[in-house]
Formats: C-alpha cells, structure tokens, sequence
C-alpha cells in the first residue's frame, strides 16, 4: 500500500474542478478541507477537458483560471495550478496525481471533492489506482446523505486502503450551472460568488454573449467528428497566439477558427445541397475542399447574422487565401496550415516563420500548397485561381520590401 502516513509530511489538498465558474461552494469545501483535514495549502486545478464534461461548452481556459485565481486570493493557503490546462488535453486526475506526487515525493496528497465526486470515483479513468496513491477529503452536499456516504467511505478504505476524511462542515447548496442559469436569466449572483469573480463575469460578459448565437456555434463545434475538433482547437490556439503576437483582435480570430471547418468532413449530397441553397458558383458541386469555408462563411453571415467582414473573410478563405488578405484572414490561414497535429514535408520551417514574418508564411505555405497540388496531377488551370493571386501578391510584397 502506497499510501504513507508519516505526521511530519506536508499535507496538501489538490481540489480538481471545472469551475464554470468557481462559486462560493468550492472556497467554503476548501476551508473546510484545511480547516477539519489540518491541511497546510489547497492547490485549486482547473481541468483543461473534464472526463464527463467532454461534449459539453465551457468557458475559455484562462478565464476560468483567472476567476479562480480572484476567488482564492483572499487565502494564502490557496494556490491555484494551471498544470492540466497546459496539458492540452482531456483531464484524468489520476495523470494529474501522478504526476504531482513524482514532483513532490515529500508531501501527503488529499483530493479533495463534493460527495457527487466521491460516489463516482471508481468509474473514474485508473479511478481504482487513484485511491491506491492518494487520500480523500469529501465534502456533503446533503444534510442527510451523511450514512451513506460513511458506508460508502468505509467499503472504499477497505478496498483500497485510502484515507478518506469527511468533512463535518454542511456545505452550500450551490453549483456553476445555478450561477450560469442566473445570468442567463439577468438575476444576480452576488449571493453566489465573491465580488470579484462577479466583476470579472460581467466585465468580459461571460454567460451572457448572445445565448442563442453562442449555442448554435457550440452545436455546430460538437457535431464535428472528435479528430475534426482537436484540429479546431489547435487552429483556435495557434490563431489566438499570433493574434495577440501580431495585435489583432484576438477574439475574432478565435471566433473564425473555430468555425472555419463546421463544414468540413459533410457529405458530398449535403455539401452540393448547401451550395444551391447559398446560391454558390456551381464550381463549388462535388468539391467540398473548396465549397467547405464558403458554406461556413455563408452560414456565419445568414444564418447567425454575423456582419463582421474580417471573420466571414476569414472563414470564407482559410482554404485558398487571396490577394491582399486582412490580418485576420493570414491568421487563420496560417494557423490552420500549422497547428500542432499537421505533419507534412515542410511544416516546420512554416510553423517557425509564422511567428517571425506572417507574410512570409503565407507565401511558404501557398508555395507548398501549389507544388503539392501540381504533383499530385491537378493542372495550372484547375488550382482556384485565389490560391495563384495570393502567392503572386506575397512574392510581389517581398520584392517590394
Ligand atoms: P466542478 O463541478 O467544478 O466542482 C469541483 C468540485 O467541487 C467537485 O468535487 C464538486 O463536487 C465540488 N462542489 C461543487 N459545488 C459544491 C458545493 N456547493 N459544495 C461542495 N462541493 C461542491 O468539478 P467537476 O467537473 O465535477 O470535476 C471535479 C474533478 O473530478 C475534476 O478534477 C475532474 O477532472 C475530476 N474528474 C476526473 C475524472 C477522471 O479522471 N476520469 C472523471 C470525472 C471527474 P460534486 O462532485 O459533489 O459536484
């Protein structure tokens, strides 16, 4: 049995969540945790993709990391790590245990967790491991729930050996998706969060951002296939760094990557159906390589009403470029040629280029694209004549330079 029980170790708390967003609940479980399991830090971890949450939208990484940083602020005993969202990836705690424990022999690891958690545990990824190599702290959510969770606590120590310690303090009957369904709903939430999360909220109008649009995005984003997706999310990544390299507006830029490929991967009956229903150049029937970003753009613009020429642009030529592309548009074309998951001959040198010179990157890129297409038998007169003028303006751009 892993599990060391030395008194002279530290005893640190880590308490995992989504915290979408981080509410009073969470702080008052992690008081307790220090509190009644004689914690010395709780270390607040933010899952990049919870397990159970994978299908569902949440608030970008980093401000659900800066609300909880402004929530936990009040502690010094509180600490918040970025660790999983670093990762990229889906979110196993066990992973996250492991690893912590490799990096910090010295010190006794509690998970702490609301009881809903603790019920669940052994469905978890390794969940059964998990309590092989860490100890738990488990707040009630009920008042009466305290019997069954003592018999559930007990057959677990037994199995496992994990020491698991439930809090005595009644915690609050709150949860993110109450904090949410009240914005929503225009009700306040200061009975909820600290003041300072809630500023942060209204401030960068999270929860609030045109419900019905943001709901048809998000349901356009997770009818994608998974691999489609995990493209998706890397060109949003790479199109918010060269956004904030380059100053553009970051938020438009992630907005056209993410919805630059909803179209991707359609059937060709489907694809051929949208560009007549669009009213597209029929030389766009059986060529989704091409008709993909125009019926994505098409869709933006008439069907969520976007009236941003930058993102519809940007949308519309992640595939071919154009001559005398806006910031916006080099972003997401570049990003989407060198997001982390592309491997082909040359990438590395565009993906370097891409944060030294822009342009240069897009010529790279639109270079390789033309040779590639003209190797693979497809003549001058067939490669979308977007494609040429774009590479000429790049090289007529350098000459100029
Ligand atoms: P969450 O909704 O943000 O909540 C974080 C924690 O706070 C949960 O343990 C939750 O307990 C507790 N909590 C919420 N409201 C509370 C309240 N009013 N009073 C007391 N406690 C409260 O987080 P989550 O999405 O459930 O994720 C929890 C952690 O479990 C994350 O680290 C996640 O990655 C991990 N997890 C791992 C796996 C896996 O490895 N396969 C699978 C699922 C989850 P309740 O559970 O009682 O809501």
């Amino acid at each position: 049995m892993p599990i060391d029980s030395e008194v002279s170790k530290r005893r640190i708390g880590i308490m995992g969540g989504t915290f979408d967003p981080v509410h009073f609940g969470h702080t008052l479980l992690a008081e307790a945790a220090l509190n009644e399991a004689g914690l010395d830090e709780v270390i607040f971890m933010p899952a990049y993709i919870q397990p159970f949450k994978r299908d569902r939208y949440i608030a970008d990484s980093r401000d659900r990391l800066r609300m909880l940083e402004l929530a936990t602020s009040y502690e010094e005993r509180f600490t918040v790590s970025s660790w999983e969202l670093e990762q990229e990836n889906v979110s196993y705690t066990y992973d996250t245990i492991e690893s912590f424990i490799q990096n910090n022999p010295d010190q006794k690891i509690f998970f702490i967790m609301g009881s809903d958690a603790m019920m669940k545990i052994e469905r978890w990824k390794r969940g059964k491991e998990l309590l092989g190599i860490c100890n738990l702290v488990v707040g009630k959510r009920e008042a009466g729930d305290r019997v069954q969770l003592e018999e559930h606590a007990k057959r677990l120590r037994g199995a496992f050996g994990t020491e698991i310690i439930i809090l005595e303090k009644q915690m609050r009957p709150i949860s993110s998706t109450m904090v949410r369904e009240r914005i929503t709903a225009g009700k306040p939430i200061t009975d909820m969060v600290s003041p300072l999360v809630e500023d942060y909220i209204y401030e960068h109008e999270l929860y609030i951002k045109s419900k019905e649009t943001e709901k048809r995005i998000e349901e356009c984003f997770f009818g994608m296939t998974e691999k489609r997706r995990l493209h998706t999310e890397n060109v949003v990544k790479v199109a918010a760094e060269l956004a904030r390299l380059y100053g553009a507006d970051e938020n438009k830029a992630k907005l056209a990557a993410k919805c630059h490929d909803f179209f991707r991967g359609k059937d060709i009956e489907e694809i051929n159906s949208l560009v007549r229903h669009y009213g597209l150049s029929e030389k766009y029937i059986d060529n989704p390589n091409l008709a993909h970003g125009k019926l994505a753009a098409e869709f933006l613009e008439n069907d969520l009403g976007t009236d941003d020429n930058e993102i519809i642009d940007a949308v519309s030529f992640h595939t071919t470029g154009r001559r005398d592309m806006s910031l916006i548009e080099k972003i997401v074309f570049i990003a989407d040629a060198i997001e982390a998951k592309r491997d082909y001959p040359g990438v590395e040198e565009i993906r370097v280029m891409a944060y030294k010179d822009i342009d240069k990157a897009c010529k790279m890129s639109l270079e390789r694209t033309i040779a590639h297409l003209r190797e693979t038998g497809i003549t001058e007169e067939m490669i979308d004549r977007d494609t040429i003028d774009a590479y000429e303006y790049f090289k007529e751009q350098e000459k100029e330079k």
